[in-house]
Parts: C-alpha cells; sequence; structure tokens
C-alpha cells in the first residue's frame, strides 16, 4: 500500500473489489471502436482485459489525513448487501481489516464523504450487527450533499421503499440519517481547513469532487464524474449510468479543465491500475500522465 503525500496531508487507497465488467460499447452510448483501439496499446491490461476488451475497474475509497482529520471518501459497496448484480452481491470482504492496516480503524474515522449516493459509494457507511444496519463508523459525521440525497429521497417516493440505488438508500443512506449522524451539505462547507467542495452535477444531479490542497498542491476526487481514462481522452463519452448525458459531459469537461488549471492529482472512484494521475491538454481533449505510486 501506497501512502501518497501531499503537504502535511496524506492519500492512501483502500481496494474493495476489482475487476473486468462491462464492454466499452455497452458502458458509452458514444462508443467509438477506433477512437478506442487508438488507446488500447497503453490501457490493456490495467484498465481494458485483453482479449475481451472489457473495461476494467477497482471500487476503492480514499483515505484522507490531514493534521485534524481522519477522511474517507466514498464507501464502496459493503458486506451482506443483497444487490442486483451477482458480482455486487452479499459480499465478504475483509475491507474493515485493510482500513485498519493502513492506520485507519473504523473508530478513527472522523468524516465520511459521499461524492453521490450510487450503491457502490455509499455501502460501507453502514453494516449488519443483530440483523440491523447500523453506522459502521461510530464516531463520524456523514456528509452528503444536500442536493443529491433531495434527489433521492424524492425517488424513493416515486419508486417506493428499498428500491432506490438497488436498495442501497435504504440499507445504507437512511440508517445514518436516523442515527442523527447524517450532515447534509452545500458546496460551500469546509469540513477540514485543507478540503473544498465543488459541484459538478450530470452523472447524478448532485455529483460533488472533493478538492484537497495544500503547500501549493492540490488532489481532486472525482467519484463517478470519470467512471475509466478513456473519458479523458473522449470527456464527451459519458456513461450509461449517467443521469443526464450532455450535463454530465459539460461536467466531465470543466472538470478535466480545472485540473489542467490547478495541476490537481485527479484521484477517481474507479481507475485501477495507478489510480490516480495528473491531467494535460491534449488537442480538444485531454491525456492523463500517471501517478507511479499505486
Ligand atoms: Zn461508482
Amino acid at each position: 500500500m501506497t501512502v501518497r503525500k501531499l503537504g502535511g496531508a496524506t492519500i492512501e487507497k483502500v481496494e474493495e473489489i476489482c475487476g473486468a465488467g462491462f464492454k466499452p460499447a455497452r458502458m458509452f452510448p458514444k462508443f467509438n471502436q477506433e477512437a478506442f483501439d487508438a488507446q488500447k496499446s497503453w490501457m490493456v491490461p490495467d484498465h481494458v482485459e485483453p482479449g475481451s476488451d472489457r473495461l476494467v475497474g477497482s471500487v476503492h475509497t480514499w483515505i484522507v489525513k490531514t493534521p485534524r482529520h481522519t477522511i474517507l471518501i466514498d464507501t464502496c459497496l459493503g458486506n451482506h448487501k443483497q444487490r442486483t448484480n451477482p458480482g455486487w452481491r452479499n459480499l465478504d470482504t475483509p475491507f474493515l481489516n485493510r482500513l485498519k492496516a493502513c492506520g485507519c480503524p473504523a473508530e478513527s474515522v472522523d468524516f465520511v464523504m459521499c461524492t453521490h449516493l450510487h450503491v457502490d459509494h455509499v455501502g460501507w457507511n453502514t453494516q449488519l450487527v443483530d440483523g440491523r444496519w447500523v453506522p459502521t463508523f461510530p464516531n463520524a459525521r456523514y456528509l452528503f450533499g444536500k442536493r443529491e440525497y433531495a434527489h433521492w429521497e424524492s425517488e424513493r417516493g416515486r419508486q417506493g421503499d428499498g428500491k432506490v440505488n438497488d436498495g442501497s438508500f435504504d440499507d445504507s443512506v437512511l440508517p445514518i440519517v436516523e442515527a442523527g449522524k447524517a450532515v447534509m451539505i452545500d458546496s460551500d462547507h469546509q469540513p477540514d481547513p485543507l478540503l473544498t467542495i465543488k459541484d459538478y452535477p450530470g452523472h447524478t444531479p448532485g455529483s460533488i469532487a472533493i478538492n484537497l490542497k495544500d503547500g501549493g498542491r492540490q488532489a481532486c476526487f472525482s467519484g463517478d464524474i470519470m467512471h475509466h481514462p478513456i473519458q479523458v481522452y473522449h470527456p464527451d463519452w459519458s456513461s450509461q449510468f449517467c443521469t443526464d448525458q450532455e450535463m454530465s459531459a459539460r461536467s466531465r469537461r470543466q472538470l478535466l479543465e480545472d485540473c489542467v488549471e490547478s495541476s490537481a492529482l485527479l484521484c477517481p472512484a474507479h481507475f485501477p491500475g495507478a489510480n490516480a494521475g495528473t491531467i494535460k491538454r491534449q488537442g480538444e481533449a485531454f491525456r492523463i500522465d500517471w501517478d507511479d505510486a499505486k
């Protein structure tokens, strides 16, 4: 496990699962084979499965430690949760032990931040104890975007109990609210002097990125504004999971522009391999220079 340092803060990735998923033509409605093939040489095998072309994705959390706080950004899928996707159903991973091995036992977490409320970003918010879903991180405040929460709460009214985001709103978000541990935030909220939040709506209505800044350097935790590094080269390729395809593409381009301007280390939620990199302009789009630390 590699600890990246940024000023007085540290960044560490903890993986829950990693593997090949969708074929790119299914993932991206605007997929173009020729454009994909032009990048394939560096994408195989870390980012694209050899032979099948299926996209490789990781589900991981980011531990950010500042001089004042321990923060978890996105909480993966969680254990014992009943999901439609067989690869995500009833998991039993040693994720909490992996956190502990990084010097991050559950009790040490001060803030849990979710970039958005999809099923693979909220799972470890709760764990099953005596048949009930209870907060996993007993001393943490869980920060949910106000707009994001309001959207899924209203979807629950429309879709019914236990349906929203494959059940995760009911077993991984509502129990946090009911336990009084949730704080609904706007993008001007600053949980730590080194952290700021910016809105990038489109993947979901309230998707945010979290910026860490210290010592003249910056990192950007961008959730699912991009799922796969091919989207750095083709920012117009929104995923089939984006609520608003056009808005998501605009936000993605804005995020990439912002990363170029700030020279931020981009830390998305699902990039496997080196997991993070810096963004440079390239023609009408961008490229990623991977950060060597894995
Ligand atoms: Zn995701």
